[in-house]
């Protein structure tokens, strides 16, 4: 059975039980500060599990996009090394939100592997919690009666918290598990060693595929457990894995989701798979890594130096480097491979097909990148090398290769690969120590404590009344503190608020919480997930009583004329650059607007000016704005409304409208009621933010009037400085001609002075057999007078050899040059003269045996060097 096959039976299977399709919510996770990627199916269904909303569905079946390369679940160092763990892979999972539990999950499961994808049942293990005293847990006999109805009791292995307990963090939804492992070894091993003593022992064909998780607990910030309000299923099963055992291959990569990208590699690279295991290792690292690289980017999450994005460049240079080292590709070559990703996932994962191109060229550039800095890290290594030999030693120190680590990206491994192809050696130990170091200064840094939720009153959902209202009487459900190296951080959740929270861009607001007594600071409010949490200042003393909750409405405003103006801006850039136009993030807030998109070259004046005209002729236009709550996605798309890539948008969505034929956006912010009250609108700056990405900052309203009246100062000052000429631009210009005209009478004037001096030295040249010697101490006003000078010379003596002791403003110079015959006749070096005169005025210099120059720091020394050179040459 083909791969995509067997996604679409997965689907099909639970489809035909009752379940609803969802699609994959975006690998690159906003709004929850506890993950960076989606690491699990279950992360888009945080809300549901905790209580914090109500599922829409209460049967769910997905295939959903997860990355597994940083926080709780890292596999990277397993990845290309071992054939089942990969970066970014596909969890196939169902989904019950206090429906079915632990029976129907089990029987389902077993159906459909043995039943319908016809998995062979003496081949299959599974796996039960034992329970847990730390935890005061009781082995999950539940499940393991439903087992022995439909498998031999000596097939159910029982499991530790380890491997039984399912945790997505360290707080939050979990509870036990049921695994299902499958041994792939031949006949032949499998009589030798029986398969269940091969489970969760890290062997390449005994393995997990499918985890049923029971969610029963929520797990606190003191460690102790609490029991879900209502009881779910949560169950995930490795989409490649499953493939592997249904297609009878050893490897994840043998099969048909990734041998194309392996065929396609080994053409490029003219080594085969298969063969050594290094260079197989280097194979499955790329053909693993390009997929985790291009699903990311194309769901919003470019590379960069930090957080999400940093994860993402290492990735790639992870690729990078496996291909320039084992697979001799010193060219960029990965992006060569996003036409397959297009192809063999634009299917079930369009996304990828629509920004092929774009994903190729910021890989392309990344690539071409950190092979400039393998380039450089492998300078510097050679520059290592020679100081090492020069002190007679034979070890890279720990701290050096933390350094080309660090600094240049530079991986250990290669350090050590070029360290042993040059007879030295490194010290991994005091690298392992710089590492931890640094490890520890970073967690320091970052490390905070987040208290559990303090109930205040009943959580019956929190209500969003911002688009209508600035103000509320509002109830405090609940507050927590976080405390960290800073300080204390407060939080409140609200029953019904004003409060924008940050997203979309746009910047939270600000503003008060007010009862009777006391008038508490909102400092900023934030998404959690679903959950709208308001920053405060300090923790009321009555959090029990009502409060009016006010927004800072001056912030709002300037917010919203920038928000609605981003929207202007990006209709605009369609119209001047083109369709291929897609935004690549944003930001606003009261002071201006950052928009970042997909276009490659520098947006030029001309188009910033039109683009300016068409936005500002928009605000003049006076819409309306037409705010549509609550419209099916499909309408929403089929009015054209531009969605953005990454984002996870519901089945309903809010469309912003500012005339149809001009802006559709689908957007939760928050927008003026009629253009104009933007007043007007200025690009500031145009630049780069990224390869393939461009950023335009602009401003609106008050500040863009502000900006316009200190340009406007500007020419006022210039003009005063230039004592109010009639016409500005012609005075400047009279001014630099002017400058022009003084410098070439100055350089004539240097040139005369020259000649002059040329005659006098002409007559003091000394005749000697075959060579005319001129010794003498000039004042010159540059080193390239000097030069000029020595060169006319040489020129208009025969058998010159000349040195001048030169003043230029004040430092002293010495320049020899000898007329070329006499170099090897007279066996003079003109290097070798300046070096040894250049000590009199405690200097150096060089150059080549006809001509050289030194400059010191001694200009007393000047007399010396001519006596010196008078004494050795006359
Ligand atoms: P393992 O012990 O093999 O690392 P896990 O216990 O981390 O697996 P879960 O967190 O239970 O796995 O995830 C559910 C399923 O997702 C697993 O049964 C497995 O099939 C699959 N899976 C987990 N990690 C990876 C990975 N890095 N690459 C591919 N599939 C994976
Ligand atoms: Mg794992």
């Amino acid at each position: 059975m083909e791969a995509k096959k067997i996604r679409s039976t997965f689907i099909e299977f639970f489809q035909s039980k009752q379940h609803h399709y969802v699609p994959s919510s975006p690998i690159v996770v906003k709004n929850d500060p506890t993950l960076m990627f989606t690491n699990a199916g279950m992360n888009q269904f945080k809300d549901a599990f905790l209580g914090n909303e109500i599922a829409k569905y209460s049967r769910v079946v997905n295939s959903q996009k997860c990355l597994r390369v940083s926080g709780k679940h890292n596999d990277l160092e397993e990845v290309g090394v071992d054939t089942y763990h990969h970066t970014m892979f596909e969890m196939l999972g169902n989904w019950s939100f206090g429906d079915y539990f632990k029976e129907e999950a089990i029987s389902w499961a077993w159906e459909l592997l043995t039943e319908v994808f016809k998995l062979p049942k003496d081949r299959l293990y599974v796996s039960v919690f034992e329970g847990d005293k730390d935890d005061n847990l009781l082995m999950d006999t539940e499940a393991f009666d439903f087992w022995k109805k439909i498998i031999p009791e000596d097939r159910i292995i029982m499991g530790s918290k380890k491997d039984n307990f399912w945790e997505m963090g360290d707080t939050g939804p979990c509870g036990p598990c049921s695994e299902i492992h499958i041994d792939l070894r031949p006949d032949s091993e499998r009589q030798e060693v029986a398969g269940k003593d091969l489970v969760n022992n890290d062997h390449e064909q005994v393995i997990e595929i499918w985890n049923l998780v029971f969610m029963q607990f929520n797990r606190l910030a003191d460690g102790s457990l609490k029991e879900l309000p209502a009881k779910h299923v949560d169950t995930g099963m490795g989409f490649e894995r499953l493939v592997r055992a249904i297609q009878q291959k050893s490897s994840n990569y043998d099969t048909d989701l990734f041998s194309p990208f392996l065929a396609a590699l080994e053409k490029k690279s003219g080594k085969v798979y298969g063969n050594d295991k290094q260079i197989d290792i280097a194979f499955r690292v790329i053909v693993d890594h390009i997929r985790a690289i291009s699903f990311t980017i194309s769901d919003g999450q470019l590379p960069s130096n930090n957080k999400a994005g940093y994860v993402i460049r290492r990735i790639l240079r992870r690729a990078v480097r496996y291909g320039y080292t084992f697979l001799g590709f010193h060219e960029p070559f990965l992006y060569s491979l996003t036409p397959l990703i297009a192809e063999n996932f634009g299917d079930i994962f369009p996304e990828v097909r629509q920004q092929q191109e774009f994903i190729s060229k910021v890989i392309y550039e990344e690539e071409a990148s950190f092979l400039r800095t393998l380039d450089n890290g492998l300078k510097i290594l050679d520059q290592i090398k020679g100081e090492l030999k020069g002190k007679n030693e034979t070890i890279i120190s720990g701290r050096t290769a933390f350094e080309l680590y660090d600094t240049f990206g530079f991986p250990l491994d290669l350090t050590s690969l070029i360290a042993r192809e040059n007879g030295l050696s490194l010290d991994e130990k005091g690298f392992a120590i710089e590492m931890e170091k640094q490890k520890t200064r970073s967690r320091a840094a970052s490390e905070s404590e987040t208290g559990d939720w303090i109930l205040v009153h009943e959580d019956s959902g929190v209500e969003f009344v911002g688009y209508d209202f600035l103000e509320s009487y509002s109830q405090i459900i609940k507050y927590r503190v976080i405390t960290d190296k800073k300080g204390d951080k407060y939080q409140i959740v609200l029953n019904k608020t004003p409060f924008y929270a940050e997203s979309g861009g746009q910047v939270g607001d600000t503003g008060w919480l007010v009862s009777e007594k006391e008038k508490i600071r909102v400092i900023d409010t934030k998404k959690e997930n679903d959950l709208i949490v308001h920053f405060v200042e300090k923790l009321p003393e009555q959090p029990e009583v009502r409060f009016s909750a006010e927004v800072d409405r001056e912030k709002r405003a300037y917010s919203m004329n920038n928000h609605t103006a981003t929207h202007l801006l990006q209709s605009a850039l369609k119209q001047v650059l083109g369709d291929h136009i897609q935004q690549r993030g944003s930001f606003v807030n009261e002071d201006l607007l950052r928009f970042d998109f997909s276009h490659f070259g520098k947006v030029t004046d001309e188009e910033i000016v039109t683009i300016e005209e068409i936005v500002n002729t928009k605000i003049r236009e006076n819409i309306p704005l037409n705010e549509q709550r609550n419209v099916p996605i499909e309408e929403a798309k089929k009015m054209g409304a531009t969605a953005l890539f990454g984002e996870k948008y519901g089945d309903f969505v809010r469309v912003i409208t500012f005339d149809p034929n001009y802006s559709v956006e689908l957007c939760g912010g928050t927008h003026v009621p009629y253009t104009s009250q933007i007043g007007l609108f200025k690009i500031v700056s145009e630049g780069s933010s990224a390869s393939g990405v461009r950023r335009i900052e602009a401003i609106t309203a008050k500040a863009a009037e502000g900006y316009l009246r200190e340009q406007e100062n500007l020419v006022k000052e210039i003009q005063n400085l230039l004592k109010n000429p009639k016409d500005l631009k012609k005075a400047v210009e009279a001014l630099i001609n002017e400058r022009n005209d003084l410098k070439k009478e100055i350089e004539s004037l240097h040139q005369e002075k020259a000649g002059a001096v040329k005659g006098d030295l002409l007559n003091q040249f000394v005749a000697g057999e075959g060579i005319n010697t001129l010794i003498a101490k000039v004042k010159l006003p540059n080193a390239d007078s000097l030069k000029k000078l020595a060169y006319e010379l040489k020129n208009e003596v025969n058998n010159a050899f000349v040195i001048l002791a030169a003043n230029i403003d004040e430092k002293p110079q010495i320049a020899v040059i000898i007329d070329e015959p006499l170099v090897q006749s007279k066996k003079l070096n003109a290097g070798q003269i300046v070096r040894d005169l250049a000590k009199e005025i405690k200097g150096g210099g060089g150059g080549q045996p006809f001509f050289a120059t030194a400059g010191g720091k001694d200009l007393s020394g000047l007399e010396s060097v001519v006596n010196k050179a008078k004494e050795l040459y006359l």
